[in-house]
């Protein structure tokens, strides 16, 4: 009988995390015990090859915040919570070593690098059991092969939907008797649909900002649901039971729609792996020799594009570790088709930058954006001026944040 570790990732929770409760089920079987773990690898404190750092300090914050939640919930049923430094190669081969085991469980991850991590702790002998539990629906339910996703997410929601496709209960943590202290995502949770903001999300979902704290002009559920520490199915169970309670429309609607393109970009990555990777996406044409404008990155990443709402976008970005959706397309729009910068360089500073980051989403839209993923308008460009005609008229969101 040996101990089992589970190794934490992107799903900082213990409610509704079946990977964690699989760990905990089987260290409860055979009556050894559970060691949970965190790792952070020194691989994401260097520099991308575009010139900045990989994790910026708005997302170091923030995870440090989570990994505290998560902590004192893991203390409630007795067990710590180490942070490892290391490759998780290194890290877990050695931790597992002095735990005497050699059993990992952990969430299962459809991004290059964190497959590769899983195959990198099997050649160091370890035996890793992973379970895929970050999507809203479960890619097993769906009426089709993962490999013959639709190629348009219309017709990827069409089909779902025509299913009648559920996606599953949000599962108990708790062995009886177990009380969790409540984490600042699942209060984030709670509020959100304790107020009426859900029966209006539709109309103002596309406002740059908010202007008073106590408003929602989006869910903010984003930062949560990438690292974890909320599940797609737990607020899809909220937002059933708010809609119970107060009417469902066409705004509560929207919010299961935009969780399905999350889901999206999730199945993307199960069909097409490391091609979503390189310049030309899935287009045809090889773009590896095509030059990219660096010099307009670089004014891009610091707000000085000489474009007021493209700027105002990056600074709010660079100040927040945020950008809502409307500003995201047309800061990702405006490097791609007016500079000339490559998506990819634009994807690493969101991955620098953004508290939500989340490879998969980041991706995919920023594939979406150039036109090199499977949306057959080959791409989407966001006039800057139509944009800030309509979603900023007044001038206020410009002159907030290009006054300094
Ligand atoms: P809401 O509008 O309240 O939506 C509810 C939830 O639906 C979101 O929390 C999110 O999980 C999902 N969602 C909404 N829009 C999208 C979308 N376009 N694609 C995928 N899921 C969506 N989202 C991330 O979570 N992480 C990223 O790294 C990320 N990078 C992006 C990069 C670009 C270039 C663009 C255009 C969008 C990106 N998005 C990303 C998607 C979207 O902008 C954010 O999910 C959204 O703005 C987060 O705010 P919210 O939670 O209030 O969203």
């Amino acid at each position: 009988m040996t101990a089992v570790v589970y190794w934490f990732r992107n799903d900082l929770r213990i409610t509704d995390n079946p990977a964690f409760a699989q760990a905990r089920h089987r260290t409860n079987q055979t009556a050894t015990k559970l060691h949970a773990v965190y790792v952070h690898d020194p691989k994401n404190d260097a520099q991308t090859t575009w010139g900045f750092e990989r994790i910026g300090a708005h997302r170091k914050t923030f995870l440090a915040q989570r990994l505290q939640d998560l902590s004192l919930q893991l203390k409630t049923i007795g067990c710590e919570l180490p942070e490892l430094h290391g490759s998780p190669q290194d890290a877990l081969s050695a931790f597992c070593e002095s735990m005497l085991t050699k059993q990992i469980y952990c969430e299962d991850i459809a991004a290059p690098e964190e497959q590769a991590e899983i195959e990198d702790l099997k050649d160091a002998g370890l035996e890793v059991k992973t379970l895929w539990q970050s999507s809203l629906l479960e890619p097993a339910d769906l009426p089709f092969d993962v490999q013959n996703l639709p190629a348009v997410f219309t017709a990827f929601r069409n089909k779902v939907e025509k299913q009648g496709l559920k996606p599953r209960e949000p599962r108990k943590p708790l062995l009886l008797g177990e009380d969790l202290p409540e984490s600042a995502a699942e209060k984030h949770l709670k509020h959100y649909f304790s107020g009426y903001f859900a029966l209006t999300y539709k109309l103002t979902r596309n406002q740059p900002m908010n202007w008073s704290p106590d408003e929602h002009f989006s869910t903010k559920f984003s930062p949560w649901l990438a690292c974890g520490a909320i599940s797609a199915p737990m607020i899809y169970a909220e937002l059933k039971r708010f809609e119970a309670e107060r009417g469902a429309n066409d705004s509560t609607y929207w919010i299961w729609f935009e969780l399905l393109w999350r889901d999206y970009f999730r199945f993307l990555h199960l069909h097409h792996g490391k091609k979503l990777y390189i310049k030309q996406g899935l287009g045809s044409v090889d773009l590896a020799k095509v030059p990219d404008n660096r010099q307009g990155l670089k004014r891009w990443c610091e707000g000085r594009t000489g474009e007021p709402l493209v700027d105002a976008g990056m600074r709010e970005l660079a100040a927040t570790g945020w950008l809502s959706n409307r500003m995201r397309q047309v800061v990702a729009s405006y490097l791609i088709h007016d500079l000339g910068g490559d998506w990819r360089a634009g994807a690493a500073w969101f991955e620098s930058q953004l508290i939500d980051y989340d490879v998969y989403s980041n991706q995919g839209n920023w594939l979406y954006i150039a036109g090199r993923g499977t949306d057959p308008r080959g791409g989407r460009r966001f006039n800057p001026h139509m944009q800030a005609q309509q979603h900023d008229a007044d001038g206020v969101y410009r002159r907030f944040w290009n006054s300094n």
